[in-house]
């Protein structure tokens, strides 16, 4: 439609400054986005600490840019955020990483990230489910990853949508814990199958307070019948204290970065994998 095309924005543009006429040349970009098939998703193994076995894969978003290549997800998803075109996005992440699930061993579960504004639309839940029946994968095998952000303000939709998810059976990871406006009530009022420590505890371990922090997450994860994952994982030292620690699963660079699916299916040996 016209209403879309960059002549509406001509009346503007001498008072635009560089980044702002690149942000509006980034949305339309992404509008066309979905429908020329750039994006692809490329997955990060999970790995429980107890065996080091894989016990699920994070779904990561990558844009394939016809002129830019590779855009990191931090470049444009607000920009998704904003536009609102997070949902078309989201509801395709969902509809990919389920599908591409359906082909791993029954096991492995697939952790995919949803937006807050995703968990404003009330038809978010049917979304999913149709998504899940569409891959034939059951709703135990999926976990939703959502920020701390979703947790405050009037949060009565996405509590709602949240409790219908988890009804079916969908698990809830709460992702980046400890960056946002912590606040431990919400950890009560919300169900959460799992923390994601932020990876910014995980670098300094050792160095100051983080491992007494990661410590009391663990502590308080425990008491609620959740488990923790440590996110961004590096090096051997770290992973040697997050398990004393107590953490339940690690995820990072140490064991793998995020890669496409078709090299992702070739981790899938029995065994110990590190
Ligand atoms: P996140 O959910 O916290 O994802 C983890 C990020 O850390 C990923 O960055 C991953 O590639 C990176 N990472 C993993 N291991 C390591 C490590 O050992 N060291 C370091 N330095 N980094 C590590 P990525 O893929 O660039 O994604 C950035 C953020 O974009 C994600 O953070 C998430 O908030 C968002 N995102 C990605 N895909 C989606 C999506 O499908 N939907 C939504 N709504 N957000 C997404
Ligand atoms: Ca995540
Ligand atoms: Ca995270
Ligand atoms: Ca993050």
């Amino acid at each position: 439609a016209k209403a879309d095309g960059r002549h509406t924005f001509r009346f503007f543009e001498p008072a635009m400054d560089e980044s702002a006429r690149e942000r509006l040349q980034l949305q339309q970009d992404l509008r066309r986005a979905i429908t020329e098939g750039q994006f692809e998703l490329h997955y990060q193994p999970l790995l429980g600490f107890r065996e080091n076995i894989m016990t699920g894969c994070e779904a990561l978003l990558r844009w394939r840019h016809p002129e830019r290549g590779m855009v990191p997800p931090l470049d444009f998803i607000p920009l998704a955020e904003d536009t609102g075109l997070i949902n078309e996005i989201g509801d395709w992440v969902m509809r990919t990483a389920c599908a591409e699930a359906a082909h791993w061993p029954s096991d492995i579960r697939v952790a995919v990230n949803v937006s807050p504004i995703q968990l404003k639309s009330p038809t978010l839940a049917l979304h999913v489910a149709s998504a899940l029946s569409a891959a034939g994968l059951a709703p135990e095998r999926l976990e939703i990853e959502i920020t701390e952000a979703v947790l405050i303000g009037d949060d009565d939709v996405a509590l709602d949508i949240l409790h219908q998810l988890h009804a079916m059976g969908v698990r809830i990871a709460l992702d980046d814990f400890g960056t946002g406006y912590s606040s431990l009530s919400y950890l009560k009022r919300f169900p959460f199958d799992k923390i994601k420590i932020d990876r910014c505890f995980v670098s300094d371990i050792g160095a100051d307070s983080s491992s007494a922090i990661v410590q009391a997450v663990v502590s308080i994860a425990a008491a609620s019948n959740m488990t923790t994952t440590a996110e961004g994982v590096e090096t051997g030292a770290q992973q040697t204290a997050l398990r004393q620690l107590g953490c339940t699963e690690m995820q990072g660079y140490l064991f793998s970065a995020p890669k496409p699916a078709a090299e992702l299916r070739k981790l899938f040996a029995p065994g110990p994998i590190v």
